[in-house]
Formats: C-alpha cells, structure tokens, sequence
C-alpha cells in the first residue's frame, strides 16, 4: 500500500524537461513509483492540472537561529521550501560560545538552547524536530569570531592553524561546506590569503565555498575575482551568494560579472551563484564599527571622534541613496514609529540631516538596525536569473506570521513563489521548467545531494503541488508577513507538512550531512 499517491499530475521532474502527466506514488519518506500507479492508497491527491514538482532548495538561507526559536520553518515551507542552506555569509549558528577568545558584549544571553559545535547544534534541531531539511554550512565570520573576535589584523599562524581546526571539524561533523561575507565583521578583516587556506580545509572534504564577496557596488568585479582566484588556489567549487550590482552608477554591470563567471567556467572552475527576485536588498544598517562597541555602550564616543565618523559615513554612503533605504526594524521602543520609513524621511521629520539621521539611528539603536535598501534595477535582476547557473536563493530565514515582528524583507515569504508567479506566469522570462529546475536539481547538484531535486522512482519525497495559473507572492515591503497563494500541498520526506494550503504542523525534517 502507498502512502500518498498523486493522481494525474503534470510532472515537472526538476531537470528542465518539459512536463508530463504521470501519477507519482508515495511510500515510507520515497518516491516509488512515478507513472500509472496501481494499486491502494492511504491518501489520493487528485491532481489533474497541478503541477507536481520537487521540493524547493533555498540555496541562500539565514534560518540557523530562527530554525531553533521557530521550528516549523513557516514562511518557507508554505512556499514549497523544503530544504534550507544555512550558515551563509559568515554567519553560522556554530560554531560558538567555544571560550577561546574572551567575547565582548556580543554574547549576550539570547535564552536559546546550549550548544557549541556544529554537531551540537544539529543535535539542537533534530532533538526538536524541524519542519525542513537542512543543509548545513559553517560561517567563516562564526570561526574567526571564536578564535580573534572582532579583531582587525591578520592571523598569526597559531590563530589560522586554530581556524583550520574549527573549519575542519564543522567538516567532519557534516558541514557542506564554509561561507563568507566578506563586508562584514569579522570577515572583512580578512585578507584573501586568510579565506584560501581555510578553503583548502573545506576542498579536503570535498565542500563548497559560498561567498558574499567584499563589494557588491562599484569594486564588484574585483570583489568577483578574489572569488574565483579563491576558488582556484583552493581547488574549491565557488558559489557567489546573491548574485548582483547595487547603487544606480552600477548598474549595468552585471554584464561583465556575468562574463567573468562565463570565462572561469571555461577555464575549469566550478563556479555558480544564486539570486533573489527582488530590486532591494536586505541588511543591517551597518556600520564599520562592530556592534559589540555599540552595544558596550562606546556609542557616544566613537560618534564624538571626527575619524571614527568620517569612516562610519563612508561606510553608510556606499549602501546608497538615502531615499532609499527603508528601516525595516530596531530595538528601541521609541523609534518603533519609524519602521518603514526611509532615513531620509526620518531626517525631514527628525529637522536633522540625513546623516545625523542615520547615526542617531544607530546610536540608540545600539548598532542592531535592519533596512531594506532599494539599490538595484529590473533589468539587471531579469539578466541575472537568465543565466543558467543561476539558482534561486531567498537570503531570507524563516518566519511565522503569528509572532514576526517588524518590516524584514518580503523575500522571506514569497522568493520562490514570485519566480513563479511574476517571471514564469506574467513576465514569461523563463519556462516553468527552467524556473523548477533552478530551485530544484541545480541547487541539489551543486551540493552533491544525489537523492533530492528530482521527481524520480528512488528518491526522496520531497514533493511540491501547486497551481501556476494562482501561485503568487502575497508579502510585500510594507505588508511582509504573508503566506503566497497557490502552493497546494508540501511534503517532506514523504510527510505532509502543507495540506490544502495550510501548515500542518508536521516535523519531518532532516539535517543533512556532507559525505566526502
Ligand atoms: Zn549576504
């Protein structure tokens, strides 16, 4: 007897083929039969005119602490997500709280779990149970910050050998890989010797290297090369994380960006990238300041020094134009009114400037101040997700719409679904199949999971059904917190985890772990 069987679904294998009507028969966590499926049935899905594919591969997540705290992963899975790479752009839920190095101020309590190591906080989210499968990788920012903290200078070689140590063993505890983010702190206190020789460590294991390169505005091809210099003297595949060109005087760009991905193809690197279908990025305000100096309560000093200023306005006037980036939230209670609007109105409304606007912001803000910033053009976004090594990735984490706070970034809810929705179905910028595929097997090669990605007999079931006449993005910059429309029916592992649209609760998740 099948679990669930799929009656009459156009399948969409994953691959990029065009799709075909087929039953695909469920049973115990595995796809068993994909054609004619005779025999009974715990469930029957009727799914004449759906379409029926593998489960969405979020190439691009930042879930590591919300998959703890909120576990059912909602805004994911209720847009067909059904495994999340997590620990990117540095920033990974381990390693930490090793007692290495002496931490300043960052380690607050934040009142979650105990765990240390990579294998203790998977141990973390499969004691709980989550509602994804997970793909680990381990942050460079999270290794460097164990052994220097936020120390701006190179290792010395006791401090590197260290670093090799936490990445190899995040590897061997079954990490897929390490990532980057190379603009912010701590990881933009490495030089590009640094990441290579902890990148020879995750080739050893045969793992990826998943970069947010040191600009993504105007030194974005020089940023772009270190990648791929990094990815050759290491021997390591690269994937540039979130793919793109910020502030007006850029664009156009991506053209050359993209060549330069063409050509180190061509010269033997596996190089790849992921995307998010959106014009404005998400981050936090920023500042080259680390936040521990903030939160120590060094605010007013540094904003007193004329140095120490001229380098955090710097560091802001590279994010854009101040019309266009919108605080999206903040941890003072007072300033809670200015959620969704841009700093620039809050300097009109302030009768400030917008640079003391933006200070001010930070100042009581103690550092920890999220934007959205509306920094790229459409064009570029559409040029981008042409490219066929190009996946879809959210840079988004997991919310629930009951207890989310604040104005994040849309894309946490609706990435893969506004693929759908707006460039398959209204732009008819890419083919459905193309689009699925970028979601699905291409993300699922890149990170060598042999059994995932593909609606075929033998692999697991990690099964989307939806409606592409209806699906859509609901969440919007100034309503985010919305579920989409038209994803019918989610199963991870074999187990539903979205029924007729609404979550069920079900935590059938698995953290995956790197085989070398
Ligand atoms: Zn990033």
């Amino acid at each position: 007897m099948f679990d669930i069987v799929f009656k009459n679904a156009r399948v969409l294998d994953g691959t990029g083929a065009p799709w075909f009507t087929a039953d695909v028969a469920v049973k115990d966590g595995a796809i068993v039969k994909v054609g004619p499926a005779q025999g009974e049935a715990r469930t029957v899905v009727e799914a004449t005119g759906k379409y029926l594919s593998p489960g969405f591969i979020d190439a691009h997540s930042h879930s590591d602490l919300p998959l703890v705290q909120n576990p059912t992963a909602d805004s994911k899975v209720m847009q067909g997500v059904t495994t999340e790479v997590i620990g990117q752009c540095g920033s990974s839920g381990a390693p930490r709280r090793l007692g290495l190095y002496k931490q300043e101020g960052a380690d607050d309590d934040d009142g979650m779990p105990h765990w240390t190591d990579m294998a203790s906080y998977i141990k973390v989210l499969e004691d709980q149970g989550i509602s994804v499968n997970v793909v680990p990788l381990v942050g460079h920012g999270s290794v460097r910050r164990q052994v220097m903290g936020v120390e701006n200078r190179a290792p010395d070689q006791n401090e590197l050998n260290l670093m090799k140590k936490l990445v190899d063993a995040a590897m061997e505890q079954g990490a897929f890989g390490m990532s980057t983010g190379l603009i912010y702190v701590p990881g933009k206190y490495s030089n590009t010797d640094e990441v290579i020789e902890l990148a020879k460590v995750v080739a050893k294991h045969r793992g990826y290297y998943f970069t947010h390169i040191r600009n993504e505005g105007v030194k974005l091809l020089e940023a772009l090369q270190e990648a791929i210099d990094i990815g050759f003297a290491a021997g390591v595949p690269v994937q540039v994380s979130h793919f793109k060109v910020m502030g007006e005087a850029n664009w156009g760009m991506v053209e050359h960006s993209i060549a330069m991905v063409e050509k180190a193809r061509k010269d033997g690197l596996d190089i790849t990238a992921d995307q998010y279908p959106y014009i404005a990025s998400s981050t936090s305000l920023g500042s080259p300041v680390p936040v521990s100096v903030w939160r120590g309560g060094k605010g007013s000093e540094i904003l007193n020094d004329p140095v120490e200023r001229q380098k955090i306005l710097d560091a802001l006037k590279a994010r854009g134009s101040w019309d266009k980036i919108v605080v999206a939230s903040l941890e003072n209670e007072a300033d809670q009114a200015f959620i969704g609007k841009s700093v620039a109105e809050i300097g009109r409304i302030q009768e400030i400037t917008d640079e003391e606007a933006a200070f001010g912001l930070l100042h009581r803000n103690r550092g920890v101040v999220t934007i959205v910033n509306f920094a790229m053009s459409e064009d570029d976004v559409r040029m981008v997700m042409r490219q066929p090594w190009i996946m879809v990735g959210s840079d988004g984490r997991a919310y629930n719409v009951k207890t989310a706070k604040g104005q994040p970034h849309p894309r946490s809810y609706g990435t893969f679904v506004r693929v759908l929705g707006r460039y398959v179905r209204e732009c008819g910028l890419l083919r459905l199949e193309e689009a699925v595929r970028k979601m699905t097997s291409l993300p699922a090669w890149r990170l060598g999971l042999q059994d995932r990605g593909i609606v075929r007999e033998g692999m697991r079931a990690d099964l989307v059904l939806f409606d592409a006449d209806k699906v859509i993005d609901n969440a919007t910059f100034t309503a985010p917190h919305q579920y989409p429309s038209g994803i019918e029916c989610v199963l991870v592992n074999g187990v539903v985890v979205v029924k007729e649209g609404v979550h069920t609760g079900a935590r059938p998740g698995v953290v995956l772990r790197h085989k070398k």
